[in-house]
């Protein structure tokens, strides 16, 4: 399948629906961020594991935890219901430490590195126009 690589400004698109490689949804209502649901999964640092929620919004770097993060902290990701690793076999190309993945609709998925601090991170659209449809559907629309 052809791969469209675009550059898109800071929030832009919303996510809507992401798994872990199982299949679970990560979509967490209980938790709202920017107005919507927030992406949430189980991160595990010295010892430590917690629950962090990403803002849904692609690009925004917003993020809640329940433990303490530091700058420069590796932190290991898994899914919080089945606690599968969401830790990929691509290296991020600045820490060189294994990044992780979260599965959206159709195969797309958006990977980041795991390195607090780190803002590496990249967004795969296959269905492209079905997500730009919904995008502009329901945020764009003008208002007449
Ligand atoms: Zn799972
Ligand atoms: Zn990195």
């Amino acid at each position: 399948m052809e791969e469209v690589r675009i550059k898109l400004p800071p929030g832009t698109i919303l996510i809507k629906k992401a798994a872990c490689p199982k299949g679970c949804s990560l979509i967490n209502p209980d938790k709202i961020l920017s107005g919507k649901p927030a992406i949430s999964a189980l991160v595990r640092v010295r010892g430590v594991s917690g629950l962090i929620h990403f803002n849904p919004y692609y690009g925004i770097f917003e993020y809640e935890c329940e433990i303490d993060l530091r700058a420069g902290d590796i932190v290991g990701v898994y899914c919080p219901r089945c606690g599968v690793s969401l830790t990929t076999q691509e290296q991020c190309g600045i820490c060189r430490v294994p990044m992780f993945a979260i599965h959206l609709p159709d195969g797309g998925e958006v990977r980041a590195c795991p390195t607090v601090g780190c803002h590496n991170h990249q967004l795969t659209i296959v269905d492209l126009d079905a997500q730009f449809a919904e995008y502009y559907n329901e945020e764009r629309r003008p208002k007449m």
